[in-house]
């Protein structure tokens, strides 16, 4: 049987094609990335190659060391880059570039917009590796054999891109994988020696094996070595990197720009990220890191399977990608590279939640992601407001996650406040602090549905009245956060719609003894009220956090919140009944009105109207919205007779 009547033709997975079809269609502002991640995945497929030899020496041989080779073709317009790694086996081949094992794909898809600016951005967030071959060729072929299987057992790939490709068994003289790519007839100026190795150096420079390429003759050498060159056919490689994996180079050898494409590397990123620190410890444990912030969220952040955690080198061998166990999760955004002397090579990932090494560097670790932060913070506001609006929501899961660092990621969270210009969360529990009015004890904090419904709230009144900062959460996760945080700088947290309000020192000696008075005052409405309410309510009671609103709704100290409800129902969790406090303002015209009240019949009318509106106040449904309609619409016949 020839090769040829082997060779069988399959579709695209229907992601993948929909993927490539985006791809090739989005990012051709961006074409040359194609060869950082061809020749990512060459490096990759070198780290596993070393690191599967850890068990079976035999596959590494000294004369034939791990390497990446790229080579043009400038008169047939191909570009092939060949590495001796791991290489693919037929099945492989076709799960790795016939689909797209990625989970959250579909989700992916979904999520794009149709706008190619846009997408283009997403598309980078989402990482396309292999596939980008496409954007600058019309051809692809990938020959491949993996590493333990014999020659005559390689395998052939080919696709145009388009909805199908072809595999056949091929002879491969070596191990490892090469990628033939036919170019466009508008990229033909990749095939060309010079560009190509500007933008080889490019990807390559913090790749730690040796890229080479075809030694190229300075213009108007010798000759005869050319012609001589030319007779034997002999084609002389050298490196174009310096090899060394970038992380175990002293931070001050390393550029600003190798960091950055380094990061590029470790994340299928596409932008640049906002922040990174690379430390290298010695003493007790010993290993290198090298974390970086990214400067926009994955598409797949909130996706529970995600992929997370830092690349794993023991010794400077590829181990493992996405180790999670080195950073809690409240910073399974951050990126990077974790390199130690004293984990054992064959480790695993279950071995690795076990051993107390990680553990000890999985806070030190932490401490380093933190202070990174921290450092971001202080010393740039704008990048650090930009990874707030990407990240934020995830770090706000710290406090309730990582008990020991708590004071310190509250010092990195931010909030919109009653004193931000602007809707964004731009204000630190420090910025707070420094405004405390003189005689406050408290930092004040209402949550809300949402922005809107927290700046109308009726429990801001009388803060605004009397000039006093409110922080306003709505994000949906505050609630719970701050179940989790007492105190920021010796300063207690305090909800403003929780328990009676308190103003402690904030209150005048005058106005203590006028709330004593019209509790006197307004005994009998109260009390009226609430056989009014019944069991509707907790309970009733007179307040004067309220300068313009009639009435509004508070919850008991320990009782819990709407967010909170919401979260916990959403789990699955029955949560017992919890009513809320009535609260009115007896300095309303309407609850005066009402005090004087004698018919019972428009008395509950009133109530219920002005029960409802607390309701709706708090962003909330109102709980019997039949019974309201009915108590307004008798109201409003009323005042039409
Ligand atoms: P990613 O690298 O993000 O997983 P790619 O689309 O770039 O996605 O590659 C898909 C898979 O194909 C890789 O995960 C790897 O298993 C395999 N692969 C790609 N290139 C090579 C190569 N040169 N050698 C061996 N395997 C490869």
């Amino acid at each position: 049987m020839t090769t040829e009547t082997k060779t069988e033709t399959r579709g695209f997975e229907t992601e993948a094609k929909q993927l490539l079809h985006l791809m090739i269609h989005s990012l051709y502002s961006n074409k040359e990335i194609f060869l950082r991640e061809l020749i990512s995945n060459a490096s990759d497929a070198a780290d596993k190659l070393r690191f599967e030899a850890l068990s079976k020496p035999e596959l590494l041989s000294e004369d034939n060391p791990l390497e990446v080779r790229i080579e043009v073709d400038s008169e047939n317009k191909t570009i092939s880059i060949s590495d001796n790694g791991i290489g693919m086996s037929r099945d492989e081949v076709i799960t790795n570039l016939g689909t797209i094992a990625k989970s959250g794909t579909a989700q992916f898809l979904e999520s794009l917009t149709g706008d190619q600016k846009k997408d283009s951005k997403l598309i980078g967030q989402f990482g396309v590796g292999f596939y980008s071959a496409f954007i600058v060729a019309d051809e692809v072929e990938v020959l491949t054999r993996r590493a333990g299987t014999n020659a005559d057992e390689a395998t052939v790939w080919r696709s145009k891109g388009e909805a199908e490709y072809s595999i056949a068994p091929a002879e491969k003289a070596e191990v490892g994988t090469t990628i033939t790519l036919h170019l466009k007839k508008d990229e033909a100026e990749f095939a060309d020696q010079w560009r190509l190795r500007s933008i080889v150096k490019k990807y390559a420079d913090h790749i730690a094996i040796p890229v080479l390429m075809e030694k190229q003759q300075a213009p108007g050498a010798d000759d005869d070595a050319e012609e001589k060159d030319a007779a034997t056919h002999e084609k002389e490689f050298e490196p174009v990197n310096d090899a060394k994996a970038l992380w175990t180079r002293p931070r001050s050898d390393v550029k600003d720009e190798e960091y950055k494409e380094f990061y590029k590397y470790v994340s299928h990123d596409f932008e640049d990220p906002l922040q990174w620190s690379h430390n290298k410890v010695e003493g007790k444990l010993e290993y290198t890191s090298l974390l970086y912030i990214p400067a926009r969220a994955p598409f797949d952040l909130w996706n529970r399977d995600a992929a997370r955690g830092l690349k794993l080198y023991v010794q400077r061998v590829f181990i493992m990608d996405d180790a999670e166990q080195f950073l809690p999760l409240y910073l399974r955004f951050i990126k990077g590279v974790v390199d130690s002397n004293d984990i054992s090579l064959n480790v695993s990932r279950e071995i690795l939640q076990k051993d107390p090494v990680v553990d000890s560097m999985r806070s030190a670790l932490t401490k380093r992601a933190l202070d990174m932060l921290e450092k971001l913070h202080k010393k740039d506001k704008a990048a650090y407001n930009k990874f707030w609006k990407q990240f934020g929501q995830v770090l706000k899961e710290g406090p309730g996650e990582d008990f020991a660092n708590k004071d310190k990621i509250a010092g990195l969270l931010q909030f919109t406040t009653t004193a931000s210009e602007g809707d964004e969360q731009d204000q630190s529990l420090a910025d707070y602090v420094g405004r405390m009015q003189e005689g406050q004890k408290k930092i004040y904090y209402l949550t809300s549905e949402s922005l809107k419904s927290a700046r109308i709230s009726p429990h801001l009144e009388i803060f605004r009245k009397k000039g006093i900062e409110v922080i306003l959460m709505h994000d949906r996760i505050d609630e719970w956060l701050m179940s989790h945080l007492q105190e920021f700088d010796g300063k207690q947290f305090q909800d403003i719609a929780r328990g009676e309000l308190d103003l402690g020192d904030l209150e005048k000696e005058e106005e203590k003894e006028k709330k004593e008075e019209s509790e006197k005052e307004f005994k009998a409405l109260v009390e009226r009220i609430k056989d009014q309410l019944k069991d509707r309510v907790k309970e009733v009671r007179l307040t004067h956090r309220l300068t313009d609103s009639p009435a509004c709704l508070a919850i008991d100290d320990h009782d819990i919140g709407l967010q909170m409800r919401k979260i916990m129902e959403a789990s699955g969790q029955a949560l017992p009944e919890t009513k809320p406090i009535f609260e009115i303002n007896p300095d309303h015209p309407l609850v005066q009105r009402l005090d004087k009240e004698a018919d019972e019949d428009r008395f509950a009318d009133l109530v219920s109207v002005m029960f409802g509106q607390a309701e709706l106040a708090e962003g909330g449904q109102l709980d019997d919205p039949g019974e309201f309609s009915a108590h307004l619409n008798k109201l409003l016949l009323q005042l039409t007779q």
